[in-house]
């Protein structure tokens, strides 16, 4: 491809509200312009990358026995009934209606649809397991859409569905996915890691999201490095070096006297106790109404593991106004005495002794509290969201890092859900009817193209891992009006061509600074630079894009060494 033939406008500004660097190089490199917020048009350079990206996912896709189809963006009402997400979705979900007054949505996900087609073609057993597969557009009318196509609004995505005859088949898919996916990560260039991630509703350790490492990223990773135990922070477990029996608190309720006093820094210093000694209580609500959480004074409430340990739809905080209406007393004072709400308690409650909590009054604490005789607790869980430096649970010596990261993947164990629901029904050997299980598994392309970027550019522009390069090869003439230095450019490029290697000869008039600077901005892993002065001394110069490292080799021979050089970038 010639350089002037293609639409590559690139920028020296960032755009004004651009936050991350992966938003302003791809901006800036001409990859991508925003049409509206979270809504982007792909130009040609930008393009080359994603479809390198999706290449590399159909062909791991296609290897696990994923079949490709291509499902309407446009999706009824009338399944989204059946599936009762319509009422449950919100306003993420893009509606419209059509001329003739019926109600659409713009598909944020497919598995309404591919439920559809699924109970409606594969009714034996003898079919499962079926894997479908699509790279499509996505409408998810996000609250926040922002960073580029990290978070956009229209966005494309891959997402597959697997149907199966049971709980087993399904957990080999699963398997087979999770190693697809760590293939495609891999051949991306990306360093990433698998972690458990929540799974809501549906419990067990049935999903799994890849995130790529990074400090712009919007999840929170927490891992091992002595055994490698990785976790979304939502989801990772806390370590309780476990006094086997319940203390026995010594001390009796005490109520005191704690003007003004309210956060748990301000308590502690009031009453010399560590805060440790002290017990938070936060309110949430949920579906059925107000909850307590109990957790130590220098510890975090993790309300993930909250609404999997109540086994709720949902839990948010509950706001001041609900807590003073309904409890009467005001945020900052409230405890588990008294309290007429369920209370669910971190396990590392259970184990201290004599601690302090608010009183439900004014000013007004307890000291000399103990679970159990002050007060009734609907459940003990592992409810405290864990911090670095805390000890492992699955090792003896491991210690948790937490880090950054951007979710780029995510496969999910569905069960029985959809096809509960949308009657996805088939005969098992015995002519009975059951219910398939299904799982579910997306990847998001351009915020993989996007985390790529994270991980690997400079202050000069963008480093692209080889396998999504737009181009694998640059070539710059120092002047393309010189003839000899015109025909040595075709040349190589004719040659690069002819061995299949994708390459872009920048045959624009303009200064050699211009052509450098764009050529290190949009990140083509090799420079070939053509000056006259080395041509006549029969060399050329090899520039790696990400060492910056340039080298004379004599030409023409080292034509034939650019593919081990791609090799061994
Ligand atoms: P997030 O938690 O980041 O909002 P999600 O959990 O809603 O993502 P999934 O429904 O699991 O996302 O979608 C599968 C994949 O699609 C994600 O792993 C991500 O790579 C991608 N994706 C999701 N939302 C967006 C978005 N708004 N813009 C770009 N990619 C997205
Ligand atoms: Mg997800």
């Amino acid at each position: 491809m010639y350089y002037s033939k293609l639409l590559i406008p690139t920028l020296k500004e960032s755009p004004a509200d651009a936050e991350v660097i992966s938003h302003k190089l791809m901006v800036r490199a001409g990859m991508i312009r925003q049409l509206a917020a979270g809504i982007y048009s792909i130009l040609p350079l930008g393009l080359r990358v994603l479809k390198n990206v999706e290449n590399i996912i159909r062909e791991e896709m296609n290897q696990i026995g994923g079949q490709e189809v291509f499902l309407p963006s446009i999706q009824p009402v009338e399944l989204w009934k059946e599936s009762k997400r319509w009422d449950f979705y919100g306003k993420e979900l893009l509606r419209i209606k059509d001329r003739h007054d019926r109600e659409f949505c713009y598909g944020p996900t497919h598995e309404e649809v591919i439920t559809d087609i699924v109970r409606k073609e594969i009714k034996s057993y003898r079919q499962l397991p079926v894997i479908l597969y699509q790279i499509q557009t996505k409408f998810r009318d996000e609250v926040r859409p922002r960073f580029g196509i990290m978070r956009g609004r229209e966005f494309l995505m891959k997402d597959a569905y697997s149907f199966h005859a049971d709980e087993a088949d399904t957990q080999k898919t699963y398997t087979q996915m999770a190693i697809a996916y760590a293939n495609i990560f891999k051949r991306c260039g990306l360093e990433f890691k698998q972690v458990q991630a929540d799974s809501g509703t549906i419990g067990g350790n049935f999903s799994h999201e890849f995130a790529v490492l990074a400090n712009s990223g919007e999840d929170e990773i927490a891992f091992c490095e002595t055994c490698g135990y990785a976790s979304n922070i939502e989801l990772a477990e806390a370590r309780l070096d476990f006094e086997k029996t319940a203390p026995k608190g010594t001390e009796e309720l005490k109520e005191i006297h704690t003007p003004k006093k309210q956060s748990v820094a301000e308590v502690s210093k009031f009453l010399g106790l560590a805060s440790k000694q002290i017990v938070k209580t936060i309110l949430l609500e949920n579906e059925s109404g107000l909850v307590a959480g109990l957790v130590r004074g220098d510890h975090e409430i993790n309300t993930v593991k909250m609404r999997n340990l109540i086994g709720c739809e949902w839990l948010l905080p509950a706001t001041e106004k609900m807590i003073e209406e309904q409890l009467g007393t005001p945020c900052g004072f409230i405890g588990p005495v008294d309290l007429n709400i369920p209370i669910y308690v971190d396990q590392e409650v259970t184990i201290l002794e004599n601690f302090v909590t608010g009183a439900n009054k004014v000013d007004t604490h307890f000291m000399g509290v103990q679970v159990q005789r002050d007060f009734k607790v609907q459940k003990f869980g592992d409810l405290r969201r864990i911090q670095s430096g805390d000890p492992c649970p699955r090792c003896e010596d491991g210690k948790y890092q937490v880090k950054r990261g951007i979710e780029v993947g995510h496969i999910f164990i569905l069960g029985t859900k959809y096809s509960q629901a949308m009657n996805a029904i088939y005969l098992d050997s015995n002519g009975k009817e059951n219910p398939m299980v299904m799982g579910c598994y997306g990847i998001g392309v351009g915020r993989t193209a996007a985390a790529s970027v994270e991980q690997n550019h400079d202050e000069k522009g963008i480093v692209w891992p080889l396998n999504l390069a737009p181009f694998k090869v640059i070539i710059i003439p120092v002047n393309f009006k010189n003839d000899d230095l015109k025909k040595a450019c075709k040349s190589i490029y004719t040659q690069l061509s002819e061995m299949k290697i994708e390459v872009l000869l920048d045959d624009r008039q303009d200064r050699l600074g211009v052509k450098l600077k764009d050529a290190d901005l949009i990140g083509i892993p090799v420079q070939v630079i053509v000056g006259p002065k080395n041509l006549e001394e029969g060399k050329i110069e090899i520039k790696i894009r990400k060492t910056q490292d340039s080298q004379l080799h004599p030409y023409p021979q080292c034509i034939q060494d650019i593919p081990s050089i791609l090799k061994n970038l």
